[in-house]
């Protein structure tokens, strides 16, 4: 007790590092183990052997220790583990009732707008695509539409722009719907959403959380566990079936523990990255909330006090051929999809996107890792050159 006592007045470097003091109970290993058995034992009188622990798919320690780890990280009151962030998406707008109104933000995650408006289209939901960093805009759609949840993205990818959370909560529920933050570029280091009055943080934790790009894993986290929407995703989790498994759960933690580090070193480069480009002469534009050239630079500081993250997005002068020359010209940057990796990665979005959702021709992204910085610039200059 006084050691949970102390532990919850410890910094998030500390809880994360330590994975919240877990030690396995038998050995005392300072790593927990894999629980691998699916099904639990019960005593001949029936009565489970462990009251905790009856089937996997909710039984799992290991999910339960990343939950807890990620849920104190977000100053939240409960979270959920799904096998994907994209799991943890559907989790989500499976809450809203046929028929109901779900707005999202316009020229986020790809693969979300791909697939809630699939979604949408099969439950005859309304769907309003709009720009949430623009405060009058979301302002009008909202209180015109009413709608059941709104889901944001902030920084968004690939553009990296900034919704003020507070503002949107505020607008949200005075309209009877829910906030829900897509905080995946931000990570629950740089910044925690539930703290400036979303209903729902979510995460792909494939990214930065994980951040050695060998996990597919997804998470939320809410203030309000009693709430019916956040009772509906769990009982959905659980009997639908969207559960992550325990080797993934252990790889998750065993990532978790640098994730303070990691991010610190990542938001180290690629501020330097960003400037480096911006003061390029064959760069047109660089889009990072660090950069005092941002436009929404000062929500971003108040948002995410301790660093910017590791995307960022810069505009080539040119066309697509001029960008996809660059990309190909790379070596330490690795062309792959997915940010938040110790390595660094590039990506031409718009070879991947087309024309769906207006990714320009001649945008190149970068999800900036932990490499030695002389060589990440040395690796930009040379295919910029
Ligand atoms: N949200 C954002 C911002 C993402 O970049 C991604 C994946 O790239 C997702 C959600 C989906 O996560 P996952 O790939 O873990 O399903």
């Amino acid at each position: 007790m006084a050691d949970q006592q102390k532990r919850s007045n410890q910094h998030i470097v500390t809880r994360m590092v330590q994975a919240n003091g877990a030690i396995d109970p038998q050995t005392g290993g300072v790593v927990p183990p894999i629980q691998s058995s699916t099904t639990f034992a019960r005593n001949a009188d029936y009565s489970l052997i462990s009251p905790n622990h009856l089937y996997a798919r909710d039984d799992d320690d290991l999910v339960r220790l990343g939950e807890d780890i990620l849920a104190k990280a977000e100053n939240a009151e409960a979270g959920l583990l799904f096998p994907s962030g994209m799991a943890a998406i559907a989790a989500v707008m499976r809450t809203v009732p046929n028929r109901g109104t779900i707005i999202l933000q316009t020229q986020i995650y790809w693969g979300t707008t791909k697939w809630v408006r699939d979604f949408c289209k099969r439950r005859e939901i309304t769907l309003l695509e709009i720009e949430c960093s623009d405060n009058e805009t979301l302002s009008a759609a909202i209180v015109a539409n009413k709608p059941d949840l709104v889901f944001v993205e902030t920084p968004s990818n690939p553009w990296l722009r900034i919704t003020d959370i507070t503002k949107a909560a505020e607008l949200t529920q005075a309209a009877g719907g829910k906030l829900v933050v897509d905080s995946t570029a931000a990570s629950p280091v740089l910044s925690n959403p539930l703290s400036f009055g979303a209903d729902i943080v979510m995460h792909s934790a494939t990214k930065a959380i994980n951040g050695h790009s060998d996990v597919l894993a997804g998470f939320l986290a809410t203030n309000d566990a009693q709430s019916a929407m956040w009772q509906a995703i769990a009982m959905d989790r659980h009997d639908a079936g969207a559960v992550l498994g325990s080797f993934e759960a252990w790889l998750l933690i065993r990532g978790m523990r640098t994730l303070p580090l990691r991010m610190e070193r990542m938001c180290e480069n690629a501020m330097l990255v960003a400037k480096f480009l911006e003061a390029h002469p064959k760069v047109e534009a660089v889009l990072y909330p660090g950069l005092k050239s941002h436009p929404s630079h000062d929500l971003a500081v108040k948002q995410m006090p301790n660093g910017f993250g590791p995307l960022l997005s810069f505009l080539v002068k040119g066309s697509a051929k001029d960008a996809l020359e660059v990309c190909a010209k790379l070596e330490t940057f690795k062309r792959a999809t997915s940010l938040g990796g110790v390595e660094s990665l590039v990506e031409h979005r718009h070879s991947v996107e087309g024309n769906a959702t207006g990714v320009p021709e001649n945008l190149i992204r970068l999800s900036v890792g932990i490499e030695h910085i002389d060589d990440l610039i040395g690796d930009l200059k040379e295919a910029l050159s």
